[in-house]
């Protein structure tokens, strides 16, 4: 039977690609590994194989024409082979949904009149950017501009593991000859240099706002119509608005925590007035445990309770399984499939009941941090009056972030896409821009996930749990920290950094890093994605030596049986 001829997939991100040029005509005969053809994405060209001998009996896409990744592009087979009539249903693609949308559009942006509801990273940047293109914006914000992120989130918490790991790093440095004799917290400049950073960078985003000419109104955004808000009393009506109203902390029903004041989240835990001796963590997602190696840092007993059988879901199982023996390692009392059936007041704080696969376990705690999720702050917006759909308060949009109701975006935590910060600015510059009359895209396949743990983890991509999940062919290279350079002379070695390469094209299908800096090497392996770089193309990327990264570059080395500090695995 003849066989189809597929638009190959050479990237995470392609959809769609062009061909450049058949280099075979109708009835030329063609040899296994021979160049059958070229295909150009908006980012590549590459020459693809013949995968069989046999006589190109077809050709359904010609040159200059585009097919969607796994469309049927011709057929080969024995010579006066007939083919089906009507082409096989084209295997579905594994690209995110959003890929498909359509190109964007080089349409002269308009110039009109925006709201933005929410000043956190979504909504300020959202603003900023309407404003570049010519809009006019009012940005509504009923808390601190900056949302959580700057206020209650990404900002103070770095401030406090830097802090803290300047503490750890001073008083647990004797074995590499530093000895720090007298090191000891003021923990009111600890907290005064939180606020700071915090201040610094408020202000930053207000000065922005007035450069920008964006009117920040101080109050709750309320929909009164499709079209329509309301904020202190008076009605503001536009064209175009853009939801960034963000997320809150979830308290959960268990026994005892509601009006415990033993019981705080992630806000409170920021501006303690003093170290707590003891802390229990309901939660070991990102949240949670930077937190709770903040405060174990600073001496404070911590205990993490988690109900799934592993810590950070979502990401790298290995890496986790990894981070969670050093965490265990580093102090933290870390409970998996455990979860907390109730929590007492007592006079120290808090008696944690704890039902675990060994029976139930007792904890005491001064305090208890609730760290079990975020929900959608969508409940004041009034999303009724405006027609605006929503699951469980998430607000639904598409690809191009649009709601049901033409004209109105959403973006960031409130849509529960992808709860980061960089993840809610990159969707506050592309709901701008659709805004203003371009065609944009949300791409989560490269937008990394992350936390500033000891030793930070980052990932981009398939996890290889996802890559087994979808039947994918790949290959995976493996570099530890252990054998880099740099992470030696740090003393980073419970790292490891792992690549999962497509077997057929070598392309890129996800990064995942448990190491010192990841965070800052990750978007590399992101940019690799956007571009749809293969392993060659990394291999030949020149590093700094020594740096972290070189791990990266080595571990897709380790994926093609070429690493040059690790021994190779025998095919
Ligand atoms: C402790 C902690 C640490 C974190 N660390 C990181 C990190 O390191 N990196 C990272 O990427 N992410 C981190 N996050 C997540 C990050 O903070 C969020 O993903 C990000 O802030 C979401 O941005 P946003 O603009 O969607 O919403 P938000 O930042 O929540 O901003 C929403 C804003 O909208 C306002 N608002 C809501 N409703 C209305 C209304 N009706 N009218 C007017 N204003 C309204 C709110 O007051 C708020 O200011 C962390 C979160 C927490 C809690």
């Amino acid at each position: 039977m003849a066989t189809a001829i597929l638009m190959p997939k050479l990237g995470l991100t392609m959809t769609e690609g062009t061909i450049e040029e058949w280099k075979k005509k109708e009835g030329d005969e063609v040899k296994k590994g021979e160049i059958l053809f070229s295909v150009a994405t908006d980012k590549l060209t590459n020459d693809i194989e013949a995968e069989e001998d046999g006589i190109l009996l077809k050709i359904l896409v010609k040159d200059g024409e585009d097919a969607p990744c796994k469309e049927v592009i011709g057929w080969l087979g024995a010579a006066g082979e007939s083919i089906p009539e009507a082409a096989p249903a084209a295997e579905k693609a594994e690209a995110p949904a959003e890929a498909a949308a359509p190109k964007a559009e080089e349409k002269a942006p308009a110039a009109g009149t925006v709201l933005v509801i929410g000043a956190g990273p979504g909504g300020y940047v959202a603003a900023i950017r309407a404003a570049q293109l010519g809009a006019k914006v009012t940005l509504f914000e009923k808390a601190e501009v900056g949302g959580t992120c700057l206020n209650r989130g990404c900002i103070p918490t770095k401030a406090m593991l830097h802090t803290s790991e300047i503490y750890a790093r001073a008083t647990g440095s004797a074995d590499i000859g530093i000895v720090g004799n007298d090191v000891s917290v003021d923990w009111e400049k600890v907290q005064a240099y939180r606020a700071s950073v915090v201040e610094k960078l408020t202000s930053g985003v207000k000065a922005l706002c007035k450069a920008n000419k964006i009117k920040v109104v101080a109050g709750e955004a309320r929909f009164t119509g499709p079209k329509t808000v309301v904020t202190n009393g008076e009605t503001y009506t536009a064209d175009r608005i853009i939801i960034a109203a963000g997320s809150y902390p979830i308290i959960p029903g268990i026994p005892g925590v509601k009006g415990n004041k033993a019981c705080i989240d992630s806000t409170a835990c920021l501006s303690l007035d003093h170290i707590p001796e003891s802390l229990v963590v309901i939660g070991a997602g990102v949240v949670g445990l930077e937190l709770g190696t903040v405060y174990s840092r600073y001496g404070a007993k911590v205990t993490v309770v988690e109900k799934m059988p592993g810590i950070l879901p979502g990401m790298d199982s290995e890496l986790t399984g990894m981070l969670l023996a050093k965490l265990r390692k580093d102090g933290l009392d870390i409970l998996t499939s455990a979860e907390v059936k109730s929590v007492e007041e007592t006079e120290k704080g808090a008696l944690v009941k704890v039902g675990t696969e060994d029976g139930e376990k007792e904890f005491e705690a001064e305090k208890v941090l609730i760290c079990v999720g975020r929900g959608a702050d969508s409940a004041a917006l009034g999303l009724e009056a405006a027609g605006i759909k929503a699951d469980k308060g998430f607000i639904q949009v598409d690809d191009r972030l649009e709601t049901n109701v033409p004209g109105v975006y959403a973006i960031g935590d409130v849509t529960g896409k992808m709860m980061y910060a960089h993840a809610a600015i990159a969707m506050g510059e592309i709901a701008a821009e659709n805004a203003m009359g371009l065609c944009r895209t949300f791409d989560t396949a490269s937008s990394p996930s992350c936390a500033y743990i000891g030793p930070e983890i980052a990932g981009v991509g398939f996890t290889e749990d996802k890559a087994k999940e979808l039947g994918l062919d790949y290959k995976v290279g493996k570099f530890p920290t252990s054998a880099n350079g740099r992470s030696l002379a740090v003393g980073e070695t419970d790292g490891l950094v792992k690549v999962l390469v497509g077997s057929k094209y070598g392309e890129i299908l996800g990064v995942h890093m448990l190491a010192s800096g990841a965070t800052e090497i990750i978007e590399e392996a992101a940019l690799a994605i956007k571009l749809e770089a293969t392993a060659d193309e990394i291999i030949g990327t020149i590093h700094c030596h020594p740096t972290v990264s070189e791990a990266l570059s080595e571990c897709v080395m380790a994926a093609e049986g070429r690493a040059i500090h690790i021994p190779n695995k025998k095919k």
